[in-house]
């Protein structure tokens, strides 16, 4: 219900195969299209990548989801929320939100550079906690 209200205050129709792209989101925080692709055929085997592309960038254009783009690794997707970066376990491959402000480093970089920002991505690489241990 919550996520068939996403789609409508975006002005997109909720349908079967859009909410349960964005059901797969938020359970999994960030997925990558293929992993995507072969959740979703099990619940709608018929789907084609191409309509799953399609969905995908329709949800993109009006900002209800943001690519994660990650050295090295497939770009993922993920439902908009506040402002984030992201720390990655280099060992593991687990992909994490940590709270982050961009404000500073914006204005910082726009001072200094004279360029209008338009996008901010930041992924810190490292090992996680339970990868430390091992
Ligand atoms: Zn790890
Ligand atoms: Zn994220």
């Amino acid at each position: 219900m919550k996520h068939e209200h996403l789609l409508k205050s975006h002005q997109l129709k909720a349908t079967p195969q859009r909410i349960a792209i964005i059901e797969l989101m938020y359970h999994t925080g960030h997925i990558s299209i293929d992993d995507l692709y072969s959740a979703i055929r099990k619940k709608f085997s018929s789907i084609s990548l191409a309509t799953l592309y399609k969905n995908v960038h329709t949800m993109l254009d009006v900002s209800l989801i943001r690519e994660v783009k990650i050295p090295g690794q497939k770009t993922k997707y993920e439902i908009e929320k506040e402002s984030h970066a992201h720390v990655m376990c280099k060992t593991c491959g687990e992909l994490k939100d940590v709270p982050f402000n961009p404000l500073v480093l914006l204005q910082d970089t726009t001072r200094m550079s004279q360029y209008v920002a338009e996008e901010i991505s930041i992924v810190i690489s490292g090992v996680c906690p339970s990868c430390q241990k091992k």
